[in-house]
């Protein structure tokens, strides 16, 4: 839907909630992101009775809609394509009676409330805001990132090692994330190659020893991963030295770039409180430093990062908005 529309006709079941069918700005819950947690927020709230609009952006869907086969989110034994789990959370969030525009938030006004979230075209209103814009992989800068993506580059080894057993892998990083994941993708592959920019790492001490203890993992030093190569899937990486300046190209079958995550929180510099790296700072279970304004998934959680976790989350904002709202309203009365 187009958002100099706003948010009008939603698809109602008969015994689902009635929407009206008119152009709509204000809302009980603006909900910023449509990942797992601004999807799984929806649902609890619209299903609580609040009035919900999810501004899902351009590419509704979060990192999901970008990934194949999903085998760890509960309730899908043959697993589940990630573009069709993110499509049916969108079909439940309506079927709730959620409000969805498909358009990009590009200001934020959380000085006062109601609170008030701008689009190029639309002002939409909200007594209270869940941010759920998630977070993105930060990436290498190479070409062959687009082109293999999905077909031997990845940027989640919990999610999709399994899908590469018996082969040798690149690991691009060098904190705690690239020593996990490394770790991790050991019990799969048959070597890993950890690809590193300086000549020791940043993980911690424990995870170091770990990945030094474990024979599959080899070290390259002071390397970059400068191209992949490949036909269909990914068949090469070509790593250069960055003091010698030589190439090696190495035979594999993946590339798992762990170089760290880009919160998607500029939008809200200077509204609510974030910390050195970007992440939202939670006071509270999801609420923010702004009464009112609470945060769900991976904008706040550099820990865990998996779909069920930003849904967990998502849920648990939503219950956070209710008694939020529930309080305000007995506080008027
Ligand atoms: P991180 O600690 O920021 O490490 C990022 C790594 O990627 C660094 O080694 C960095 O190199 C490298 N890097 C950054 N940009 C690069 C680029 N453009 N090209 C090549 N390499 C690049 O990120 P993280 O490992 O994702 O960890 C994030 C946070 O989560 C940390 O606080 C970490 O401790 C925590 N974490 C904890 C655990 C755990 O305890 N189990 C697991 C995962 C993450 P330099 O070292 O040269 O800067």
């Amino acid at each position: 839907m187009a958002a100099d529309e706003g948010a009008t006709v939603l698809e109602t079941k008969d015994d689902g909630p009635k929407i009206p069918n008119e152009k709509k700005t204000k809302f009980d819950v603006v909900i910023i992101g449509a990942g797992p947690s601004g999807y799984t927020a929806g649902i609890y709230c619209s299903r609580a009775g609040y009035d919900t609009l999810i501004l899902s952006g351009i590419l509704p869907g979060g990192q999901l809609a970008n990934t194949t086969e999903v085998e760890n989110y509960p309730g899908f034994e043959n697993a589940i394509m990630g573009p069709d789990l993110m499509i049916d959370m969108r079909k439940q969030c309506q079927k709730m009676g959620t409000a969805i525009i498909d358009d990009v938030a590009v200001d934020v006004d959380f000085r006062r409330k109601p609170f008030k979230v701008l689009t190029a075209t639309e002002e939409y209103e909200g007594r209270a805001i869940i941010v759920a814009t998630g977070a993105n992989p930060r990436k290498l800068g190479l070409e062959g990132e687009q082109t293999f993506a999905g077909k031997g580059v990845s940027y989640c080894a919990t999610c999709d090692g399994p899908f590469f057993r018996n082969l040798e892998l690149v690991v691009a990083g060098g904190g705690d994330s690239a020593i996990e994941e490394a770790t991790f993708l050991t019990k799969f592959a048959t070597k890993i190659h950890l690809v590193h920019r300086r000549s020791e790492l940043r993980a911690s001490k424990v995870m170091q020893e770990r990945a030094f203890n474990n024979e599959k993992i080899d070290f390259h030093w002071d390397s970059a991963v400068i191209d992949i190569k490949g036909d269909q899937k990914m068949q090469q990486a070509v790593i250069k030295n960055l003091k010698t300046n030589e190439e090696t190209t190495l035979d594999v079958g993946g590339l798992f770039v762990a170089i760290g995550h880009v919160p998607n929180t500029e939008l809200f510099k200077n509204q609510i409180e974030l910390d050195d790296k970007g992440y939202v700072v939670l006071k509270n279970q999801t609420s923010t430093s702004v009464e009112g304004v609470f945060a769900a998934g991976d904008v706040h959680d550099r820990t865990y990062r998996q779909a069920v976790t930003a849904a967990g989350f998502g849920c648990m904002a939503a219950i956070d908005v209710d008694k939020y709202l529930t309080e305000s309203a007995d506080k008027q009365e």
